[in-house]
C-alpha cells in the first residue's frame, strides 16, 4: 500500500514539474530577451565569414566512419583554444568536452557526429554560389559539428555561465553501426539529463526513432545449365512470386512505416539458373509491433515459395535497430522546452517520432533525448549534398538558445 502511494505521488511530481509549451514559452523569451544571450547571437552575427571558413575546413577533412581521426584531431585543436574542463577521447573514438556550468543544474550532452559515408581518400573541394554551398558530408552532418564549435565560442564571448554542465560529443560510427554513441550511452548511463543528437533538421526537430530492420534473403535451389531438365527452375522463380506477394502486405501508415525490396541478383551468367537468387528488405516503423508482424508475413511466403519450388530459404541480417521510444515522451519536459525553443525562434516546428540517429541508442537506454540540427540542407549522402548558408546562422542560434534554457542560468 504504502508502495502504491509512494509511487502514485513520485509519478504525480513529476507531472506536476512539466509545465505547459506555454509557459515554457514565457520562460525561454525570458532567457532570449537577457543582454548576454543578445550578445552571443552578435557574436554568431559578427562571425558569419569565419564560422563558414571553419565549416569549409572540416568538410574538407573527409571522414568515412571508423577513419574519423583527422577530423577529430582538427576539432581537439580548436576546442583546446575553448577554455573547456576536460577534453579527451573515449575508448570508441568519440571527442568528449565539458563545458562545467555554476554547479546544481541537469547535466546536458549535445552531440553532433563526424563521420560521413564517402569513401576513403576522396578528394573533398566545398564550392560557394548563389547562397548555398556545396560538398559531400557539408550538411550530414558537419553542419552541426561547426554549430557546436560556433555556440561554445559564442557562449565564451559572451561570457554566459550555464548552471548545469554542457557536454560536447562529436561521435564516431553513426552512419554504420551507432558504435560511437552506444559506447557514449553505456559508459554515462545514469550521469545524462537530457541528450540532444544534433543531426539533420532544422525547424523541427523528432522525439523517438524510428525502427530500422535490413535483410538479403536467399532462394537456395539446385542451379544448372539452362538446358538441364526443367524443373527444377532457377531459383529466381520463387524470389519473383514471393517479391510479388510481399509487396501486396497491408503496410500502415499510422504508426509510419515503410517497406522496400530494393536490390536483387541471381546467377553470373545468362546461361545458367540460379542457385542462389537474392532480394534485401529495408522495412521500417516507428511501432515494434508493427516490425515483428510484417517479418513473420514476410517470413511465412518466404517458406511457402520455397516449398512450392523444392528449394531453401537462407536469411543473412545485414543490421536491426528497434524502434525507440519512451512512454509518454511527447509530454516530457525536454520535448516540451525544446518545442518552446523552436517557437521562440520563429518556427512552427515539425515535430516527430521518426528519428533515426544518435537519439535513438539514448531513447533506448531510457534517456530523454531529441535530435534536430542547424540548418537546412539537401541530397544528404550524395556528392550533390547542398546546405542553405544564411539559414545555418540562426540554427546556431536556436542552438545556443536550446543549450542555455535546458542548462538553466542564474
Ligand atoms: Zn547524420
Amino acid at each position: 500500500m504504502l508502495i502504491v502511494v509512494l509511487v502514485l505521488m513520485t509519478t504525480t511530481a513529476i507531472r506536476a514539474q512539466v509545465k505547459t509549451v506555454a509557459e515554457y514559452i514565457d520562460q525561454v523569451q525570458a532567457i532570449a530577451n537577457r543582454a548576454d544571450l543578445k550578445a552571443a547571437n552578435d557574436y554568431v552575427d559578427r562571425n558569419h565569414d569565419g564560422i563558414l571558413r571553419e565549416w569549409i575546413a572540416i568538410t574538407e577533412i573527409n571522414a568515412p566512419s571508423g577513419h574519423e581521426q583527422p577530423r577529430a584531431k582538427y576539432i581537439e585543436s580548436l576546442l583546446r583554444k575553448y577554455h573547456l574542463d576536460d577534453i579527451h577521447y573515449d575508448s570508441a573514438g568519440n571527442l568528449i568536452a565539458a563545458r562545467k556550468g555554476t554547479g546544481g543544474g541537469p547535466v546536458i550532452v549535445f552531440d553532433a557526429h563526424m563521420d560521413t559515408v564517402f569513401q576513403p581518400g576522396l578528394q573533398i573541394k566545398v564550392t560557394v554560389r548563389d547562397g548555398k554551398i556545396y560538398a559531400p558530408g557539408i550538411g550530414d552532418d558537419t553542419r552541426n559539428v561547426e554549430a557546436l564549435l560556433a555556440t561554445i565560442r559564442a557562449l565564451n564571448d559572451a561570457k554566459i555561465k550555464t548552471k548545469g554542465d554542457l557536454v560536447f560529443v562529436f561521435t564516431v560510427e553513426e552512419e554504420t553501426t551507432f558504435k560511437g554513441v552506444n559506447n557514449y550511452v553505456k559508459e554515462n548511463k545514469g550521469k545524462i539529463d537530457q541528450y540532444i543528437a544534433l543531426d539533420g533538421g532544422y525547424e523541427g526537430f523528432t522525439y523517438a526513432g524510428i525502427g530500422i530492420n535490413w535483410y538479403r534473403h536467399h532462394f537456395i535451389g539446385p542451379g544448372g545449365h539452362t538446358r538441364s531438365r526443367t524443373p527444377p527452375y532457377s531459383a529466381t522463380l520463387p524470389l519473383a512470386r514471393a517479391i510479388e506477394r510481399i509487396y501486396q502486405l497491408v503496410v500502415t501508415t499510422n504508426p509510419s512505416s515503410n517497406l522496400n525490396l530494393g536490390m536483387l541478383g541471381g546467377s553470373e551468367v545468362v546461361n545458367a539458373k540460379a542457385a542462389d537468387a537474392w532480394f534485401t528488405v529495408d522495412l521500417r516503423s516507428t511501432s515494434n509491433d508493427v516490425l515483428a508482424d510484417l517479418e513473420k508475413q514476410i517470413k511465412t511466403i518466404l517458406d511457402e515459395e520455397a516449398v512450392r519450388a523444392s528449394m531453401t530459404v537462407k536469411t543473412d541480417v545485414i543490421s536491426k535497430s528497434p524502434a525507440a521510444s519512451i512512454p509518454g515522451h511527447r509530454d516530457s519536459y525536454l520535448v516540451r522546452m525544446a518545442e518552446a525553443v523552436h517557437r521562440v525562434i520563429g518556427f512552427d516546428p515539425p515535430i516527430t517520432n521518426a528519428g533515426s540517429n544518435n537519439s535513438s541508442s539514448a531513447l533506448l537506454a531510457g534517456i530523454s533525448s531529441i535530435s534536430t540540427g542547424a540548418g537546412p540542407c539537401d541530397g544528404s549522402h550524395s556528392l550533390a549534398e547542398n546546405c542553405e548558408i544564411e539559414p545555418f546562422y540562426k540554427g546556431i542560434k536556436k542552438v545556443i538558445l536550446l543549450e542555455v534554457a535546458l542548462a538553466g542560468v542564474e
